[in-house]
């Protein structure tokens, strides 16, 4: 999903501390108040401890292990005296990933303490988004009363039931989408179930969603714009707790009562109203998508390429740039809102964003970088942006969903066959290159970037969707290389977190997503140059990936990592150029001139500075521009220094 965390920093564990388990109680009472006896939510303590890291970076968490548990021994105590009989659910996605396999141990250790802690504790415990079978069978062993599975995207978990039905747990059956917006198809729904109560007795047996709400927007009721035939073909947050409550009772009751009755013929003719719409097929993207293989046609030899590229654009090593956008100030975000609310016409609205690229340029020519960008401020998001100018995705008013803290992301709705009506960004990339003599970098998000951070339709394979997305870029490539913008940055931000849960799935994946980005990039002549972009991921496991995506330059975020990350490529023969972002944009903290200068001596430890770009680790839209001005400046000046030193250029 699109949900990122803060990772907890382990280092010091004070076990005097009493828990203070105030927060929960607080909501636990209001539950009460309205007459819900609620189940407690927590975060499990191995996936706690899995997705932590230690404060010197390291990932030896389970050190802590003992502590850690110790602590949620002391939590539970103080759940324990809530209520006469208190039931908390542990959510432990980390048993639906391959790691589950080296957890044995620890999970029979970590839940039969759990569960032992008071006599009126229900212990529950969930995974989602994968099988967890290793996992099902450990706990099995222990006292937990009851097991959460995922049956839509971890159909394996059929597979544990007779251990589940020997062991006389619960089994909290996640069939119902949790992590998706189309309408269930009831009718399937149910005959799933009735497949899992032939092993795990029908009593035990609870109906739910295959992972918490939290990644679906919460309601369609206040959609108003949406189009009427697809509006039926999809559910909210609050739509899925109707459909569990609709299907549970056909389910248990056997029977359903008129209204019931007539709701699920409803959901039956929804389901073949979308299967058979004209609607979701584009008898032109139809016929392109029969000749993909054509597409997939690798580009020269990047050695080639590459000195095609030096001729063309005559840069330094250690050539400077930025990875896209720039501060999204007050005005930028107020010009956008009023063009979209009809209070400024088009023209006008395409003035005030010319004023910003005209300061943007102007900005970047003056702090002396090389590469130049626009600046993205006609971008309320970078999939959001694209996903509104396709045919095929549908937005929603209030569709929201969190992403990362207080901030949320409103997800395209892929619907349909995807294609490009017009071009997307053209007039703004041409705009900003008029007005310098400096390469202007072309700003695209890849299809894979834009499949992950999107609802995807269900009714074909995500590959196939891909390689559609991944067509619709190709022609934006096309018309901007036609139009003389000679470097494009395809942004694959998600293409890491996009990874399966598990191995055994990983290598489909890894192939479409990598065809798409060559699909999309293949276009491009040997002379353009192709730029790409991933943020702070381990790359260490999927370094040929990046390779095979064969882009002529990669910027990464490793400024919180050092240069540990580069070595990985330094040792794999990485060929390409690639620019290591130098300094940490999440952080408002201007860096020193000495500090980048350092940076970059360190990074020309490991590669040939031929082979350097310099750059900030991600965006800049979300710094102020008092910070970013010097910070760039500093950027600058560091570079200068070391090819003085170097004698570069
Ligand atoms: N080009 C985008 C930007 O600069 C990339 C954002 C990202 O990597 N998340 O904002
Ligand atoms: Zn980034």
């Amino acid at each position: 999903t699109n949900y990122h965390y803060l990772v907890p920093l382990l280092d010091r564990i004070d076990e005097g501390r009493s828990i203070d388990a105030s927060h929960f109680a607080a909501a636990y009472h209001l539950a009460k108040s309205e007459e819900i006896t609620p189940k407690i939510n927590l975060v499990g303590p191995l996936t706690f401890l899995a997705n932590a890291k230690c404060s010197d970076g390291s990932d030896e968490t389970f050190a802590y292990y003992e502590r850690v548990v110790a602590r949620y021994e002391a939590l539970l105590l103080a759940l324990s005296k809530l209520d006469d009989r208190v039931t908390i659910q542990c959510d432990e996605p980390i048993f639906a990933t391959d790691r589950a396999e080296g957890l044995g141990l620890l999970i029979k250790d970590a839940y039969t303490r759990l569960c032992r802690v008071a006599p009126n504790l229900t212990l529950h415990v969930v995974s989602y988004f994968d099988h967890a079978s290793e996992a099902t069978k450990v706990l099995c062993t222990t006292p937990v009363a009851g097991i959460g599975l995922d049956f839509v995207y971890g159909i394996e978990n059929l597979q544990t039931l007779e251990t589940i039905a020997q062991s006389g747990k619960q089994l909290i059956a996640g069939v119902i989408d949790g992590r998706n917006i189309w309408i269930s198809d009831l009718d399937a729904k149910l005959s799933l179930l009735e497949r899992i109560a032939e092993v795990v007795p029908k009593e035990r047996i609870v109906v739910s969603s295959s992972c918490s709400l939290q990644h679906l927007p919460y309601s369609l009721r206040f959609e108003e714009k949406m189009d009427a035939q697809i509006k039926q073909w999809l559910t909210f947050a609050l739509e899925r707790l109707e459909e569990i409550a609709l299907l549970s009772r056909h389910f248990f009751d056997g029977v359903l009562d008129a209204k019931a009755q007539a709701r699920w013929e409803e959901n039956r003719r929804a389901n073949e109203a979308r299967k058979n719409s004209s609607q979701i097929r584009n008898d032109a993207v139809q016929a392109r998508m029969q000749e993909i293989e054509r597409y997939k046609k690798a580009r020269t030899p990047f050695e080639k390429r590459i000195n095609k590229q030096h001729e063309r654009f005559g840069y330094l090593p250690l050539c400077t740039t930025t990875i896209g956008s720039f501060p999204q100030s007050d005005a930028v975000r107020q010009t956008r809102r009023a063009y979209k609310n009809g209070e400024i016409d088009e023209a006008t609205y395409i003035e005030r964003i010319k004023g910003f690229i005209r300061d943007c340029v102007a900005l970047q020519e003056e702090v002396g970088l090389e590469v130049l960008v626009h600046g993205e401020f006609e971008r309320n998001d970078m999939v959001e942006y694209f996903g509104e100018q396709l045919d095929g995705v549908a937005f929603s008013q209030n569709g929201w969903v969190q992403s990362y803290g207080s901030r949320c992301v409103k997800p395209p709705i892929i619907y349909g066959d995807v294609s490009r009506p017009a071009p997307m960004t053209l007039f703004w990339s041409r705009y900003a290159q008029s007005l310098s003599n400096k390469p202007m970098k072309g700003m695209l998000t890849g299809a894979v970037t834009i499949l992950n951070w999107s609802f995807v339709r269900d009714d074909q394979p995500r590959a196939e969707t891909c390689y559609q997305i991944a067509l619709a870029i190709r022609d934006e490539i096309d018309d901007l290389q036609k139009a003389g913008i000679g470097m494009i940055q395809v942004d694959e931000a998600a293409f890491k977190e996009g990874y399966p849960l598990r191995r055994e799935k990983r290598e489909a994946y890894e192939r479409f997503a990598l065809e798409s980005f060559r699909i999309s990039t293949g276009v491009a002549e040997d002379e353009t140059q192709i730029h790409t972009h991933m943020c702070y991921s381990e790359f260490d496991d999927i370094i040929e990936t990046i390779e095979a995506m064969d882009a002529d330059v990669i910027s990464i975020e490793t400024a919180r990592s050092g240069n540990t990350l580069l070595k990985v490529f330094k040792q794999k023969g990485y060929r390409q150029e690639i620019g290591p972002g130098v300094y940490d944009i999440h952080s408002p903290r201007i860096p020193s001139i000495e500090e980048i200068e350092a940076q970059i001596e360190a990074l020309l430890e490991v590669l040939p500075a031929r082979q350097l770009w310099i750059n900030p680790d991600c965006g800049l839209k979300t710094r102020r521009e008092e910070e970013v001005k010097p910070a760039l400046r500093h950027m600058v000046e560091a570079v200068r220094r070391v090819r003085q030193k170097h004698g570069i250029g």
